[in-house]
């Protein structure tokens, strides 16, 4: 029972912590260049290039990739949160930090494969779920309004921090669909 206690609270621990660290990197680092600048990083700068001045000015769907995010890149910038959590909870328990850094992995593979999904349309399984078109919709806001929706497939800190599209932004975009 406590077994299952700790894996149950792993997962939710490590939701909160992976939704912050795919908002924190998005938001700051993917589309604030003064943050790398800050800290005199051309690594995050590059990234942000990459993200901000290649990927956001592509059409939605994209036909090339070349200077687009890289995997590797992003997977390596959104590690040290959720890793900094895993060492903080081991102490704690064993299995909540396994659980947790189970959950960043598994989390950092559906990520790549979602949002390439998203782009591409190479018609996965997974796009007929209403959870997919969910989180593609805030997606294709984001895209839209690129201050805003930066959590892409676990949802929080947007609400929290009042970063989600508006109703207004939401239906203005509908009405302009409806018309496409
Ligand atoms: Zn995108
Ligand atoms: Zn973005």
């Amino acid at each position: 029972m406590t077994h299952l206690l700790h894996v149950l609270l792993g997962l939710a621990f490590a939701y909160v912590l992976v939704s912050f660290s795919e908002y924190v990197v998005h938001r700051f680092i993917l589309h604030r260049m003064k943050y790398a600048r800050l800290l005199g990083s051309r690594y995050l700068e590059r990234l942000c290039r990459t993200h901000s001045g290649v990927h956001h000015r592509r059409d939605y769907l994209h036909d090339r990739h070349e200077g687009d995010d890289r995997v590797r890149d992003l997977s390596l910038t959104g590690l040290p949160i959720p890793i900094l959590g895993v060492i903080l909870v081991w102490p704690i328990s064993s299995t909540i930090s396994l659980t947790m850094f189970f959950f960043a992995m598994v989390y950092g593979f559906t990520w790549w494969v979602v949002h390439d999904e998203m782009h591409e349309r190479r018609g996965r399984a997974f796009t007929r779920t209403a959870v997919y078109r969910y989180i593609e919709w805030k997606h294709y806001l984001h895209h839209r309004y690129p201050g805003s929706n930066f959590n892409l497939i676990l949802p929080l800190w947007d609400t929290l921090l009042g970063t989600a599209t508006s109703r207004e932004q939401q239906a203005l975009v509908r009405k302009e669909m409806s018309f496409t």
